[in-house]
């Protein structure tokens, strides 16, 4: 009776071989026992795997993993850029979108790191949406936390962003937190980051 139970209440991930809380493992509805064969912690690892390897078939499919601008490497700085609207609908990233596609040589992608990208697409449109005084609380609060990215040191203007390290309830828009910057004095918690980043901050 009590064998019974713990199988019903636990489960061996066939991967890392430790038996776990069936709650530890994902739904799925194809097998017997309605549980994946591997706990969550084995399926975050290979998705992330999984994600890593078709992002790289991606980046050596358009030249390799170096930016085509600026020549930056390393995979965490890296993105596929594309003129337009993404070609990769809803869920499917593009790397998947590539994967399947047979990664076509006639659509424009190539491989671009963060900053580059956000340079080619956001950078002129919020150019003009900003307004005098927006960039003029911008530029103030950029100098004052340095004027160029703690980690990596790029200092064009146009790719940094404020990074926050406390947990004060600080506004997430643009042009509301930079007010709110001011009006608190510059708080020390916070720092610049390139995009490139703030991407590896991120994972
Ligand atoms: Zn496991
Ligand atoms: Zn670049
Ligand atoms: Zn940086």
């Amino acid at each position: 009776m009590s064998q019974n139970k713990e199988s019903k209440e636990s489960k061996q991930c066939s991967r890392c071989k430790l038996t776990k809380p069936v709650s530890e493992f994902a739904a799925h509805r194809r097998h017997k026992d309605g549980r994946q064969a591997w706990c969550r912690v084995c399926d975050a690892i290979r998705l992330r795997a999984y994600r890593a390897g078709i992002k790289a078939a991606a980046f050596d499919a358009y030249g390799g993993p170096v930016c085509a601008e600026c020549g930056k490497e390393g995979a965490e700085n890296l993105c596929i850029d594309y003129p337009g609207r993404s070609p990769a609908p809803g869920a499917d990233t593009i790397y998947q979108w590539l994967k399947r596609h047979d990664y076509p040589d006639n659509m424009g992608f190539r491989v671009l790191c963060r900053n580059c990208r956000f340079l080619h697409t956001k950078a002129p449109a919020q150019r003009k949406k900003g307004t005098e005084r927006y960039r003029e609380l911008r530029r103030e609060a950029l100098e004052v936390y340095g004027g160029r990215c703690v980690n990596c040191g790029e200092d064009d203007a146009r790719v940094l962003c404020i990074d926050y390290t406390g947990d004060a309830a600080v506004p997430t828009s643009g042009r509301a937190k930079y007010r709110w910057l001011q009006d608190n004095g510059f708080p020390q918690e916070f720092r610049l980051l390139c995009r490139n980043c703030i991407g590896k901050r991120d994972k």
